[in-house]
């Protein structure tokens, strides 16, 4: 677009924060870029499963214990929660694919701070986005996951590669209860044999981590075409209930000015 358009346009519709909605330059603003959660230890040594400081000891939490899983480790970048929510709400249901840098950003802040190093992104040889079928694919203009890992696979200097195709739709699993998430996807992904290079590492990127239910998909499903190994990568994962609870309980306390 010509600088004159665009600066016409702004002055039509001010560029505004897609989180917040308060006016301003960048598609997330400074405050909502600060109140971003990274996450970080202590956490499951596996899925990465954010832990209680003041509760949790075992390096695993009880989902991953004595268990094989078809990835070897899951780490996501921030708690899904406030402006971050936000933005990725807005990244993916109302197209604002200008959003696609910075919420890339979050998760190479996450390499690069040290949240997200169990991923050890040096021993990773090809990355690869949790595809999106083409109907979804169509109506959505392009896949947020895809965005996401462009941004990854460049600050690592690793390829970014289609190893998976989803083979048919699904239902959005946000709209499942966990129980049903597993059987959704079951079947739904293939990998891509023109791509697929056999005994390679793979780090795998989604938006979201909830249940993992489509990450473990991917992951099996990958490991039987022969790569060697899967880690997994998300933007952001749900606040557990001790955090959230001690969140409330620290509110209040705030509020009714209590300790
Ligand atoms: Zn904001
Ligand atoms: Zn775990």
């Amino acid at each position: 677009m010509h600088p004159l358009w665009r600066g016409m346009l702004d002055l039509l519709y001010p560029p505004r924060c897609e989180a917040c909605g308060r006016l301003r330059q960048e598609p997330i603003c400074d405050e909502c870029r600060a109140s971003i959660e990274h996450i970080g230890p202590p956490v499951c040594e596996v899925c990465g499963q954010p832990f209680d400081p003041r509760a949790q000891a075992a390096p695993q939490c009880a989902e991953c214990r004595g268990r094989r899983r078809s990835f070897s480790v899951a780490r996501s970048a921030a708690y899904y929660d406030g402006p971050l929510a936000a933005a990725i709400r807005r990244f993916k249901y109302d197209g604002q694919l200008v959003l696609g840098g910075p919420l890339g950003r979050v998760m190479v802040q996450a390499l690069e701070n040290g949240a997200a190093r169990d991923l050890d992104p040096a021993t990773i040889d090809v990355v690869c986005a949790v595809p999106l079928h083409e109907s979804r694919l169509r109506e959505r203009g392009f896949n947020q996951s895809e965005v996401l890992a462009e941004a990854v696979a460049e600050a690592i200097e690793k390829p970014l590669k289609p190893l998976l195709e989803r083979t048919r739709p699904t239902a959005p699993q946000v709209d499942l209860p966990a129980s049903s998430r597993v059987r959704n996807v079951q079947g739904a992904f293939a990998a891509n044999l023109r791509e697929v290079i056999a005994k390679q590492r793979v780090l795998l990127i989604d938006d979201l981590f909830t249940t993992g239910a489509t990450l473990r998909e991917c992951a099996r499903v990958l490991r039987a075409a022969g790569t060697a190994e899967v880690r997994i990568f998300a933007l952001a994962r749900p606040v557990p209930t001790w955090r959230r609870a001690g969140a409330d309980a620290r509110a209040l306390a705030r509020e009714h000015r209590v300790d």
